[in-house]
């Protein structure tokens, strides 16, 4: 990949910003958008992305605007950045949103929806938060608990959506490391302990299979992956707490050419060990929901070992270890314009979500009507997501005003409402809400709600409330119970 000045211009401009700055470790803030570059590096992302997780928190901390950064970097930095300042206001209300949302439980794609247009801003903010939990020592253990609950409960899961298996497992192993330190050294030695017993007669497994392969001159990788301790915590809790149970502490993983030798390979390990009944899983034919793909087998070795194979191509191991960001390594650009203009004319079904998903979002955001039976959208197609101030996530109507927001919020904030800021700008009550504005309402003590207030809300929860308050403020008020503008679609 080349590496553009732009990137070094980044680092300079991020630097210059920063200047002055500390992070909670002490150490001049630049080390940590340097760190986020690093990781986007590693994970071999696109320029523009590596740029803007060196500025990615700038707008929200330094003097630079994001005017300034699309000037010096283009719409698409800039367009990243804004999205990543975005997320991590909207991270703060995702507990308020699914408050609000009881009918769904996947808070991931609440999250993904309301911000993520571009799944590059979802990436960026994995480097984010990985870099963050690398330094987590630094806090104080009760923001250390927090932070690292959140990860668990929502950065490991989308680390896992877009199939980057090895930055799930960081993220789960350090945040768990930090939420029950106890439980996280107690099951590190257990499983210490049973590697060392199994060492030699593991071995010996490893041998016959290799022998085997080099006779049939199957050219292979083999290595041993041992599981983590956080998913060896959730199986436990599973199986009693009973690790005899647990076939899978140590696998032995072999990587091979082609589809075809996987089938190969799996026929010769059986040649060589009986197969527990009921335990080869072919995720090759039957990939998991994330798209993982491989053959697993667990054998009893003649020395009464309990062994689990892993079975994969080249490419099926980079997916499972790198995921999307694979992708972008395989591709070498950008996989939404390679999409949109028609590049990459095929993608791995797996991944086939991202597109939908970019696709649903990009109409949202443009107002337009969408079909969303497909990727079960039906409760966002007609809402938009708005910020408060705090940075808390409500979700109102299409079509709703600043009132509908009021009255969401509180009656009490509703009915005392005397003008409203929207991204910073006082706006008239009657002004359209869009996804991503962050809402202020300005309230003035003993003020009261006005008849005229009924054409300024669009959302049925609102209109009903108002209505009530007019009601009890004018004993003899009649209002037509539709609204008088356009009637509210049905679901
Ligand atoms: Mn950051």
């Amino acid at each position: 990949m080349t590496k553009s000045p732009k990137i070094q211009e980044a680092v300079k401009l991020a630097t210059k910003a920063h200047d002055g700055q500390l992070r909670k470790t002490g150490e001049p803030y630049i080390v940590h958008p340097l760190a986020v570059k690093k990781i986007l590096e590693e994970w071999n992302m696109d320029d523009d992305t590596i740029i803007a997780g060196i500025l990615h928190d700038t707008v929200e901390d330094t003097e630079i605007t994001l005017k300034d950064i699309e000037e010096q970097f283009g719409h698409d930095v800039a367009f990243l950045v804004d999205g990543v300042t975005k997320l991590s206001k909207a991270r703060s209300g995702m507990k308020n949103l699914d408050s609000y949302l009881p009918e769904t439980s996947d808070n991931l794609l609440k999250l993904l929806i309301a911000t993520g247009q571009d799944v590059r801003v979802l990436i960026i903010k994995l480097a984010d938060r990985l870099h963050n939990l690398r330094t987590l020592s630094a806090l104080p253990p009760d923001k250390q608990k927090k932070i690292a609950r959140e990860s668990l409960d929502v950065f490991a899961p989308l680390a896992d959506r877009l199939q980057m298996g090895r930055v799930r497992v960081e993220i789960e192993e350090t945040s768990f490391r930090y939420l029950d330190p106890k439980r996280y050294e107690e099951l590190k030695k257990l499983t210490e302990e049973r590697l060392k017993r199994a060492d030699k007669k593991l071995n010996n497994a490893r041998q016959a299979v290799e022998d085997l392969l080099k006779k049939e001159h199957i050219k292979y990788k083999c290595d041993g992956r041992v599981k983590s301790i956080y998913s060896l915590h959730k199986k436990l809790a599973k199986y009693d707490q009973n690790i005899d149970r647990v076939y899978d502490l140590i696998a032995l993983r072999f990587i091979v050419e082609d589809v075809t030798t996987c089938y190969l390979t799996l026929g010769l390990i059986h040649s060589l060990f009986r197969p527990m009944d009921g335990r080869v899983k072919d995720y090759i034919a039957v990939p998991k929901q994330n798209g993982y793909q491989s053959i697993h087998t667990t054998v009893i070795t003649p020395d009464k070992q309990v062994v689990e194979f892993q079975i994969r191509t080249k490419e099926m191991h980079d997916y499972a270890e790198r995921g999307l960001a694979a992708t972008f390594f395989y591709n070498e650009q950008k996989l939404t314009s390679a999409y949109t203009e028609g590049r990459i004319s095929k993608l791995p079904s797996h991944l086939l979500w991202i597109k939908e998903l970019q696709e649903t979002a990009a109409k949202l955001a443009s107002g337009e009507k969408v079909d969303t039976k497909k990727l079960k959208l039906t409760l966002f197609a007609d809402k938009i997501f708005v910020y408060t101030p705090k940075g808390d996530i409500i979700d109102l109507p299409k079509d709703s005003m600043p009132l509908d927001f009021a009255y969401r919020l509180h009656s009490e904030i509703g009915a005392t409402c005397t003008g409203a800021i929207v991204n910073g700008k006082m706006v008239s009550l009657n002004t359209k809400l869009h996804n991503g504005d962050i809402v202020e309402i300005v309230t003035t003590k003993n003020s009261k709600p006005n008849p005229g207030w009924l054409d300024k809300v669009g959302s049925k929860h609102a209109r009903h409330k108002l209505l009530s308050q007019l009601h009890a403020l004018f004993p003899n008020f009649v209002a037509n119970p539709d609204p008088p503008t356009k009637p509210e679609k049905k679901k």
